[in-house]
């Protein structure tokens, strides 16, 4: 329990602890980096090592937090972001229509710690948001040292983003606020001159497969798989469905092999059956035209003798024999052909035709 679960990027960690230390930490941070780097579970960590009621030092002299006193563990449970959000979420799906128009979505679990999630169905931070965050942020905190505002994904509503900049011209001395986003550039200059920004950077392969020691149920080349998979996040490496990626991989391959004539059509019209109505059959299918994308990503890098940047590595035998058989403009067709795809799904074409009609359309 502490930052030693924090994973990969130590020179960050390491500089956002020294800021506690020196009760130094800034009024506003945007932290940065691809999805699954741990953005949220870094702050959070932040949040809980300055209101921790033990506030230990860890080995390296740095503060730490202990997991375990009534203030982490009631700021942990919003660790669990996700099944937080649904939960409010359903919380206000459930509330009267009037009722419902009003209420926006907060996750807060301690009382110093608000996390502030884009706002469904549109997902971008509202106005109305803000200004809750403006409404308490200027009262001193009570049950800790330090008040904390978490927006998870900052992509504000525009109106919602000039009520942050008036924050953000005058913050009161006993608030942080985190701006987390997978790029600094989704934010207004003026916002983004107004706080300091730290960047998590994607991991290496090898860093995401030294995560997963651990984790049992994978085989060894299983793991040197999602590490390769999940492109340095870290978040997504732990909870991969590795199932269900290799099951639409297969399906994903069948599409192809059918195409250049290695197989015949009966098992692809078995397989794309499977594809439904609904939203199971929408997430299958997203799931099997992402892993298509990967695959033909992965024929270029293989052509391009770029190796090393392929990420369905244990494939790579068959991948070569593919793409030796395939030219550059093939996999240009192919890919905007699976665009055409995801257009189709959003008339919603019936899935198993277009998938059908996908593979006859890449035939050689
Ligand atoms: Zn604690």
């Amino acid at each position: 329990m502490g930052f030693d679960q924090f994973h990969g990027n130590a020179p960050t960690v390491t500089h956002l602890r020294e800021m506690i230390a020196r009760d130094h930490l800034p009024h506003a941070i945007i932290l940065t980096g691809p999805r699954g780097a741990g953005k949220f579970t870094l702050a959070q960590m932040v949040a809980k090592a300055v209101n921790c009621l033990e506030r230990p030092l860890a080995a390296d002299g740095l503060p730490d937090f202990c997991g375990l006193c009534h203030n982490c563990e009631r700021i942990a449970q919003a660790d669990a972001l996700d099944l937080r959000f649904a939960e409010a979420v359903e919380a206000r799906d459930n509330l009267r229509e009037g009722d419902k128009r009003e209420t926006r979505i907060f996750v807060q679990t301690h009382p110093e710690v608000l996390v502030i999630p884009p706002d469904p169905p549109q997902m971008l931070v509202k106005v109305d948001q803000v200004r809750h965050v403006i409404g308490q942020m200027y009262y001193r905190p009570s049950e800790g040292r330090q008040k904390f505002y978490i927006f998870s994904e900052s992509n504000f509503m525009k109106e919602a983003a000039n009520a942050l900049l008036k924050v953000l011209e005058e913050p009161p001395s006993f608030a942080t606020l985190f701006l987390l986003a997978e790029n600094s550039n989704a934010l207004l200059p003026t916002i983004r001159s107004r706080c300091i920004t730290l960047r998590l950077a994607p991991l290496t392969a090898d860093e995401i497969g030294q995560d997963l020691t651990l984790r049992t149920g994978w085989t060894a080349a299983q793991k040197k798989l999602v590490a390769r998979l999940c492109s340095g996040a870290v978040g997504r490496a732990r909870s991969f469905d590795l199932n269900g990626y290799l099951a639409a991989r297969q399906d994903a391959r069948l599409i192809l092999t059918t195409a250049l004539g290695t197989d015949d059509h009966s098992a692809l019209f078995r397989a794309t059956e499977a594809y439904r109505a609904g939203g199971e059959g929408k997430a299958k299918t997203d799931l099997l035209i992402s892993v298509l994308y990967s695959i033909l990503e992965d024929l270029i890098f293989i052509k391009a003798g770029s190796l090393d940047l392929v990420h369905n590595q244990d494939m790579q035998a068959e991948l070569t024999g593919i793409a030796a058989q395939v030219s550059f403009d093939w996999i240009v067709r192919a890919s905007d052909g699976l665009g055409e795809v995801q257009n189709g799904m959003r008339r919603n074409l019936l899935r198993s035709l277009s998938l059908d009609g996908y593979s006859s359309s890449l035939e050689l």
